[in-house]
């Protein structure tokens, strides 16, 4: 169909995928990345295959970007159906180690940068009648490992997030939602340079109860349903796609 699509993180891993499945269903696609290389590479191969889709560099932590982002995409498509909010990174060190510029980091990219894109892109869609924005969180919002506090916190940040600006927009007919991967093996999915074969063991498999590690289109997919008329209903949503591992009790 002709929906208008932005994905930030958009050049590599899930971004990547997620950019190509929209594109295969007919959308036009923004690819929203830091990462020049890789957003090219993506765009170009969207062309090749004959779909429609534009890179532009942004950085979601800057305001300037976003701006530029947002309005790149008008000037070009006329409109904004749709937003992913995907970017994302991790943080290094421990709590013993890390200085505050890294919490800093991390918060700014994950949840400043989801905050800053839906609170430019919402007026073009209340303006056009409305429109879906998904917000990629993480298992990592409700369980941990060690030293992943930043991560962690911008996670469960980006779940109430969600639910906040499902009520702020439900009227202008913008529906909200997040998605919580768990394990999404992405080395596929990197730019040409980096891409590798996942290097799994049987034990990373069976670990979880759906009896293999997650892929980027486990969480496309996802997005596609999110996106869909079936659910016209549901927003201020978490869905959780790992595999059942969140539900899994362990006791050693
Ligand atoms: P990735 O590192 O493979 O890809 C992330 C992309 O985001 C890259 O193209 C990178 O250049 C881009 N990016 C980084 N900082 C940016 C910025 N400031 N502005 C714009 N683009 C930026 O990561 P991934 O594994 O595909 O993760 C995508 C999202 O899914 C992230 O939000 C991540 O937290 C989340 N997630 C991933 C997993 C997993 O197991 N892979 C699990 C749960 C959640």
């Amino acid at each position: 169909n002709d929906k208008v699509v932005i994905v930030t993180g958009g050049g590599q891993g899930i971004g990547r995928c997620i950019v190509q499945t929209f594109a295969d269903k007919g959308a036009k696609v923004v690819i929203a990345d830091i990462d020049d290389e890789a957003g090219i590479e993506n765009e170009e191969y969207i062309k090749s295959k004959g779909g429609d889709s534009l890179f532009v560099h942004t950085d979601v932590s800057l305001e300037e970007d976003v701006g530029n982002l947002v309005d790149k995409t008008i000037k070009t498509y006329g409109k904004i159906d749709i937003l992913i909010n995907n970017a994302g990174v991790g943080a290094r060190g421990t709590i013993y180690t890390r200085p505050m510029e890294e919490w800093d980091r991390v918060i700014n990219v994950n949840l400043r940068g989801t905050y800053m894109c839906s609170k430019y892109v919402a007026p073009h869609m209340r303006d056009n009648g409305g429109g879906v924005i998904i917000n990629i969180a993480s298992t990592r919002a409700f369980m941990s490992e060690p030293h992943t506090e930043p991560y962690s916190a911008s996670k469960g940040g980006i779940i109430a997030l969600t639910h906040s600006l499902a009520i702020s927009l439900g009227y202008d007919k913008i529906r909200v939602n997040s998605i919580s991967p768990g394990w999404i093996e992405v080395s596929e999915w990197k730019k040409s340079r980096e891409a590798k074969k996942p290097q799994l063991t049987e034990e990373d498999h069976l670990q979880h109860p759906a009896g293999r590690v997650g892929k980027p289109e486990d969480v496309a997919n996802a997005c596609l349903f999110l996106c869909s008329e079936e659910a016209s209903f549901i927003t201020g949503a978490n869905l959780i796609v790992d595999g059942g591992m969140t539900v899994k009790m362990i006791y050693v």
